[in-house]
Order: structure tokens, then C-alpha cells, then sequence
């Protein structure tokens, strides 16, 4: 089954310059350019867990690629090359277009080569890896976090999230949330505006907290950061759920795709220059303080502390 699959794959797969010998041998041959560093990342998407069963193949192809072009993002690096790992209950073909249809977009948006993989009978699984150039030293790590840095946000938190929760209650999810939740945009100019400017750097995938934390541990820094500065997005904020839920989903409720990074907060200025330039919205959102841990503390100075929120939070 595995052959026409992989046909159908490489009659659509983009290639590019740097690619000496894409799919069909053994493996893939890929001329790194002088002076720059590879950036690997990898991600696997399974049914039920990392999208909801029932998702169209196309959000899965959109989706399992954005999750790791947003790995390279958060690492400042210029996304190059990809490999497709497809485990598939079936050969299935126009399950196959329809996944390509997203892969691909996302693909040609980025000019990623996709230069390989394997296609094999299973659960329904997609495995990604992503490779990307850095310029030596420029790369965004987690462990660069210094006290004093200011910690920033792009973009707006927790529609993801949102959009889950209603899908998980069979309610009707608006467009603007449902489409962060199928087709996350993975920053990858804001990345790359940011390395040599930013100290640290992570995107957003697992809940801001969770991940502010793992730079936090990294760098071997606490982070201050103040609830009410999460930026919401007016789907967000029009839903008419109450704040504790909404600030919730905006601190912890993952699949956001946002980077969160820290830098000094003599970059101010460069840093909401060079994202004005690129569109992209930004908001400091707390700093990086002496200690471990995270700290979320509310305006007038008090610890927040997310609630567990049910669903008699929704105010409908
Ligand atoms: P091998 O047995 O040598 O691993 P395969 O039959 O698995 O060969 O793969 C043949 C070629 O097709 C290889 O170049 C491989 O990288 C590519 N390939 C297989 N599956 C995929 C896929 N899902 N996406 C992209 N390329 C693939
Ligand atoms: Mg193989």
C-alpha cells in the first residue's frame, strides 16, 4: 500500500536549491550552507490527543507541520528542510490529498523542502521533523533567561484552548478561535527578528505558565508575571465567559503557538520596532526575577491562582 501513497506524496512534495537528493533513495541529501548551524526539531501528532478525532486531514497536515515550524521559531531559525513520518489505519488516498493540501500550504508559505519520510499501516499518527539554520551563536535557547529581563508575549493567548473546551462541550466554536486551534501560524519572522535581540526564548504550546516555567528551570530564574497584562483576542474577549476562566485558558491552556521570550529591557524599543515592522503583535507580560518558578500575581499585587475551572464557569 505503502508505494502509490508515496507517489502521491512525491508528485506534490516542493524541493528547493539546497536539496541534492529529495525523496526516493534511502535518504535525503541536504547541502547545509558555510557559516550556519542545523536547527532539528521534532513533533508527533496523534489522534484523540493532539487533535480531536474526527479533525479534517487537512487541519492534521496544516497542523502537524505549524507545531514544529514554531519549535524552529522559538529557536530564531530559519525553517529549511522537513521529513513526514504518516502512520495511517489504511491506504487511503483522499485522505492523503487532503492531508497535503494543509502540509503543503504551510510548506510553500515557509519554503520547506519536504525531502523525505516513511508511510507505514497503524494508528493514526503523524511524526514531523522540521530542520532549519541558525547563524552560530544567535540561536534562541532556554537557558538565557537573565534577571531584570523583561518577559514578552507575541500575539494573543488561550483561543486554543477556548476553542477546545467548547468542542469538548458539542458547542458552536467561532471561526476566529476554532481557526487558532486547526491552523496555528508558527512565528517564524518574529523568531527570527528576535534572535541576537532576545536572551531566551519558547513557544507556547503546552500553556504559557508550563512553558515560562521550562525557561525559568533552564536559566535557573523565577519569572513575575501579571495576569491582567495576558493579551486576549476580541474572539476571546467577546465569548462572555467569566475572567477567572478566560485568564485560565490564557495562562494555561496551551496550544497558542505564541513565543514567549525575555530580553533586557534596554531592547524595548528594538523589540516593538522590529515587530510593528512584521505585524506582529507583542506585550510585555511580567520579568524575570532571583528565585525558580513562575509567580502570576493579579493588579493589585495578590498571587492569582487559576481556578479549576468546570463548566459552570461559562456564563451562558
Ligand atoms: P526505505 O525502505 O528505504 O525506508 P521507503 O519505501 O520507506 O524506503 O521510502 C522510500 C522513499 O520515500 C524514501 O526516500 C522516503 O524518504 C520517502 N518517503 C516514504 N514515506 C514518505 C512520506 N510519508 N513523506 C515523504 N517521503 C516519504
Ligand atoms: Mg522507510
Amino acid at each position: 500500500m505503502e508505494f502509490d501513497l508515496i507517489a502521491r506524496i512525491r508528485a506534490r512534495a516542493p524541493t528547493r536549491h539546497d536539496v541534492v537528493l529529495g525523496i526516493g533513495d534511502d535518504a535525503a541529501l541536504l547541502q547545509v550552507p558555510e557559516g550556519r548551524q542545523l536547527v532539528v526539531a521534532m513533533d508527533t501528532l496523534n489522534s484523540g490527543v493532539h487533535f480531536p478525532e474526527g479533525t479534517a486531514p487537512v487541519d492534521i497536515g496544516w497542523k502537524s507541520l505549524a507545531v514544529n515550524l514554531s519549535d524552529l521559531a522559538a529557536m530564531g531559525a530559519r525553517p529549511a528542510w522537513c521529513t513526514l513520518s504518516l502512520s495511517l489505519p489504511e491506504a487511503d488516498a483522499a485522505w492523503i490529498d487532503g492531508f497535503l493540501d494543509g502540509f503543503l500550504a504551510l510548506a510553500k508559505e515557509f519554503d520547506v523542502a519536504l525531502v523525505g519520510g516513511d508511510t507505514t499501516r497503524g494508528p493514526l499518527s503523524v511524526c514531523v521533523t522540521a530542520h532549519g539554520l541558525v547563524e552560530p551563536a544567535r540561536a534562541l535557547r532556554r537557558d538565557g533567561a537573565r534577571v531584570g529581563d523583561d518577559v514578552w508575549v507575541t500575539g494573543t493567548l488561550g483561543d486554543a484552548a477556548a476553542a477546545l473546551a467548547l468542542l469538548q462541550r458539542g458547542e458552536a466554536v467561532a471561526d476566529a478561535l476554532r481557526v487558532r486551534l486547526d491552523r496555528p501560524v508558527p512565528r517564524v519572522a518574529a523568531g527570527q527578528a528576535l534572535a541576537g535581540i532576545a536572551h531566551a526564548c519558547i513557544d507556547v504550546s503546552d500553556g504559557l505558565l508550563a512553558d515560562l516555567g521550562h525557561v525559568c528551570a533552564a536559566s535557573g530564574v523565577g519569572a513575575a508575571v501579571q495576569v491582567d497584562r495576558l493579551p486576549a483576542s476580541p474572539a476571546l474577549s467577546d465569548m462572555g465567559v467569566d475572567d477567572a476562566l478566560r485568564r485560565q485558558w490564557q495562562a494555561s491552556g496551551g496550544d497558542d503557538y505564541e513565543l514567549c521570550f525575555s530580553a533586557a529591557a534596554a531592547s524595548r524599543h528594538r523589540i516593538a520596532q522590529a515587530m510593528s515592522d512584521l505585524q506582529v503583535s507583542v506585550r510585555r507580560i511580567g520579568s524575570i526575577v532571583v528565585g525558580d518558578g513562575v509567580d502570576v500575581l493579579q493588579a493589585d499585587g495578590a498571587r492569582w491562582r487559576p481556578s479549576r475551572p468546570g463548566y459552570r464557569h461559562f456564563s451562558d
